[in-house]
């Protein structure tokens, strides 16, 4: 019996990778543009890494992470990057250098969530975190690269939610005025809503149970619910971040009840979502997260940052169809196939041949579906010294000499 991949994971197969690469590619332009460097942190990371950062009230630390014991250690998958990229912040004293700081980073996250579409246990995030700066003028920034990306991908039908989710003082007064107007409802809301009803209210508002939805729009909660009164401060900041969203012309939607999954959260929260995907709609998320380096052991540091998970980018992006190699050469002496072989890559050209001398009309099916022209290599070839290109997208055919052949 095949061993299958594990349920929620998947190969990226080759005929996807330049899918991929484009991302990344594009992604890193712009990252370089605005002065973000990448970091690449471990895989696995201690528990209480994720248990303190992530916060021990969200799903993630709750139910979804991927734990195990080794030499009486508890590590765990990391299930988002945030958290590890503040560790090696603190670290490594990234923030004696001059600050901010601003960092990006790829790579697999592991969550044990049911799989679904645009729902993996193993999947894929690009993000950027940036310390050290108080001003709205990095959160609109954070916003500004995100767009750019997601723009430069060539994505359309996209919409920006924000919101601000104070600080710890606008926060406690909100919780409250939350239990109250929820209160009547709650034996009706889901075993993980009523949990969270005294561990973290604000995060009912973000719960994906059918049956909380339903009871939230039956009984119009969100408009009996009153939005967070920010303090000056809070408030001052969100204005200043709206104003410069506006000038920036990026188009946004307040979103009143926009939390977000982590705890970590201060301020500015925003979510991108496509208008093309069902259910898992954002591609996008991220915020201000002031509390974070101090509650991992730093000194008090503003952060802000985002995380796009990059099999939901794919899924709304035309699919790149494989590359093509310039020569497959095309003969019956292997030999000489595999020395010209060597002199087309030594001069940087992509270069195959076949490896079994089979049928001449055998090769050039092979050659089309490789490469862009086919080098015949036959016994009057090689006699006389020249070689017969046939342009695999128009079939016309030349005799050429090696020279001509490397201005191809
Ligand atoms: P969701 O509400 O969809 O569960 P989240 O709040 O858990 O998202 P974040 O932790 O902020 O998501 O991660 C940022 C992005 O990573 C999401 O917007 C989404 O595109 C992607 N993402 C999160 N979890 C998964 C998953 N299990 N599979 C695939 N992509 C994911
Ligand atoms: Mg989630």
């Amino acid at each position: 019996m095949i061993i299958k991949a594990p349920k929620g994971t998947k190969d990226i197969l080759p005929s996807e990778i330049n899918d991929w690469y484009r991302i990344e590619n594009i992604a890193k332009e712009i990252f370089k543009k605005a002065n973000i460097k990448e970091i690449r942190t471990p895989i696995f990371e201690d528990t209480s890494l994720f248990e303190r950062g992530v916060g021990d009230t969200t799903d993630i630390v709750n139910k979804e992470m991927y734990t195990f014991i080794k030499s009486d250690r508890s590590l765990t998958l990391r299930p988002e990057n945030t958290a590890g990229t503040v560790r090696a912040y603190l670290e490594h004293n990234l923030y004696r250098e001059s600050q901010p700081v601003k960092l990006w980073y790829k790579g697999p996250m592991f969550r044990y969530e049911r799989p679904q579409a645009g729902r993996q246990r193993q999947f894929h995030q690009i993000g950027v975190e940036m310390f050290g700066v108080q001003d709205a003028s990095i959160d609109a920034e954070c916003i500004m690269i995100a767009v750019e990306l997601l723009n430069k991908l060539g994505l359309k039908d996209l919409t920006v939610e924000i919101n601000s989710l104070g600080c710890n003082t606008c926060r406690k007064e909100y919780k409250e005025v939350l239990k109250k107007t929820i209160a009547p409802f709650l034996s009706g809301l889901c075993q993980d809503c009523q949990s969270r009803f005294e561990k973290n209210p604000l995060r009912i508002l973000d719960c994906k149970n059918e049956e909380c939805n339903k009871l939230f729009e039956e009984n119009n909660l969100r408009n009996k619910l009153t939005t967070i009164n920010l303090c000056d401060e809070c408030g001052t900041h969100y204005e200043k971040l709206k104003k410069y969203l506006n000038e920036l012309n990026i188009k946004y939607v307040e979103n009143p009840f926009l939390v977000r999954g982590l705890d970590y959260y201060t301020k500015t929260v925003f979510e991108i979502k496509s208008n093309n995907l069902g259910s898992q709609n954002a591609v996008c998320g991220g915020g201000r997260y002031d509390g974070l380096v101090e509650t991992l052991g730093g000194s008090h540091t503003p952060a802000v940052g985002w995380a796009m998970g990059m099999e939901r980018l794919n899924s709304l992006l035309d699919k790149i169809s494989g590359e093509k190699i310039k020569f497959y050469v095309v003969s019956d002496n292997q030999l000489e196939a595999v020395k010209l072989t060597q002199k087309l890559r030594e001069q940087g050209f992509g270069c195959e041949f076949d490896y079994n001398s089979r049928k001449f009309a055998k090769q050039l099916e092979k050659a089309a579906k490789t490469a862009e022209y086919a080098i015949i290599l036959g016994e009057e070839e090689i006699k006389n010294n020249f070689y017969t290109v046939k342009n695999l997208n128009n079939s016309e055919q030349k005799k050429l000499s090696f020279d001509e052949v490397l201005t191809l």
